[in-house]
């Protein structure tokens, strides 16, 4: 099946050409039909399955069929939500692209720069808003941004949204769009709260699932190794050294741990970028930048600074640290071998992840290889380490915190 057997107008098949794609991926073929018959939709899948285009393509189509009616000033048609600065930027220049023939105006506003430019391009009026929460929320109660006219709201990476705990802003921007309209559900999980959100703002919606667990596993390479905690740095320059060539991708639980292996990759030569949330958006965006280009080769992040970021041409995937969701093993792996090329995900695995290998083993139905060659093994009678936990013996319950200590959490992420 084609683009044009999706029944998309000249204008976007034209700048489809231009982008190079020969025909729609799976999310696209399920999803582009359904945008267009005016559903809602709840769509599961992850970056890299060409989802951006799925809701992008029939957006800027039912917008540009209905610009040819006589029209006033530009209002806010199509509304994307996104939880993190990057994805918005990259939905917005997709948007661009693809809207490149249509007359339809996109920006992109989120937090941590300046408003002004943002406010002078809204005040100029777009059709297309893409918006992270807060910003979005910032301007509407300034009275900057109008959403009365919203026809569809499109929530994007709905499960990290709500992990970033976004869940009231979210229900908030529902709420101050217009009732009737159309809604987009993007997520790459679907936990019980994602599932719990759709009930709530969703009306009778398709649900379309692009599994991602077989085709994960297809033409990426995959290997374990099972190596002491503190051996984990010693390790990666191993293999840095003698096997991983290319641009590379590591990723850290958090953003201490970022911090920390840049200090030790960077001490022993190698030139390295790093992203997690306490990084200003200016150094995010420049270190995105950077490896993009290919001025360093070495990218460090946390799941949460690179969830969604289109970064292509990866040739590996260092897992330093497993995730202990399963499903993030695989949008982290699945960011290498896209688009029919071959990669490599390496996994360290220490005393303490052992039972993460055997969820995501679970869900990839496979068996990962272990490479036992290496100068670093684990014993295999190994044991976690136990941290005696401070509050034994407290008279207070677990879990329970004050609302001042809960004020000075820290991002981890
Ligand atoms: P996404 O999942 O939206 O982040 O897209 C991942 C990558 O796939 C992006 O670089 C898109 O430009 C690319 N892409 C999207 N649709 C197609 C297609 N039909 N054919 C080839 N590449 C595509």
């Amino acid at each position: 099946m084609s683009f044009t057997d999706l029944k998309l107008i000249d204008p976007l098949l034209k700048a489809i050409e231009e982008q190079g794609y020969t025909q729609p991926t799976a999310v696209q073929l399920q999803t582009i039909p359904q945008v267009l018959a005016g559903k809602d939709v709840i769509t599961s899948a992850q970056t890299g399955t060409g989802k951006t285009a799925a809701f992008a393509l029939p957006i800027l189509q039912l917008l540009s069929e209905k610009q040819d009616a006589p029209r006033g000033n530009r209002t806010i048609k199509a509304l994307i939500v996104s939880p993190t600065r990057e994805l918005a930027l990259q939905i917005g220049n997709n948007f661009k692209a693809y809207g490149r023939h249509t007359n339809l105006r996109t920006t992109v506003i989120f937090g941590g720069i300046s408003e002004k430019p943002q406010v002078d391009v809204l005040t100029k009026g777009v059709d297309i808003l893409i918006a992270t929460p807060g910003r979005l929320i910032d301007l509407e109660k300034q009275g900057i941004i109008n959403l009365d006219d919203v026809e569809v709201l499109v929530l994007d990476e709905a499960d990290l949204m709500l992990d970033m705990g976004f869940i009231d802003d979210v229900k908030h921007i529902d709420n101050l769009c217009p009732k009737e309209k159309q809604i987009l559900l993007f997520s790459a999980t679907m936990p019980y709260k994602v599932e719990q959100l759709a009930h709530t703002i969703l009306k009778w919606p398709e649900r379309i699932e692009v599994t991602t667990t077989s085709s994960a596993a297809k033409n990426i390479g995959q290997v374990l190794y099972y190596v002491p905690k503190r051996n984990k740095i010693e390790l990666c320059l191993h293999l840095l050294r003698n096997e991983i060539e290319g641009s590379i991708l590591i990723f850290r639980r958090t953003k201490f741990g970022v911090d920390k292996l840049e200090g030790a990759l960077t001490k022993n030569g190698y030139k390295v970028e790093t992203i997690h949330g306490d990084k200003s958006q200016t150094d995010r965006q420049e270190a995105l930048k950077k490896f993009k280009n290919g001025l360093v080769n070495i990218l460090i992040a946390t799941d949460v600074a690179a969830r969604g970021i289109d970064i292509s041409e990866l040739d590996a995937v260092i897992n330093f640290d497993l995730p202990n969701i399963p499903e993030t093993y695989i949008h982290r792996i699945g960011r290498t071998g896209r688009a029919g090329s071959s990669g490599m995900a390496y996994s360290f695995c220490g005393a303490d992840e052992k039972n993460y290998v055997t969820t995501i083993q679970q869900l990839l139905q496979i068996a990962i290889p272990v490479e036992e060659s290496h100068p670093y093994p684990l014993d295999p009678k190994a044991k976690p380490i136990t941290h005696k936990s401070k509050d034994s013996g407290s008279k207070h319950k677990k879990g329970r915190k004050s609302v001042a200590s809960k004020k000075k959490k820290k991002r981890w992420y």
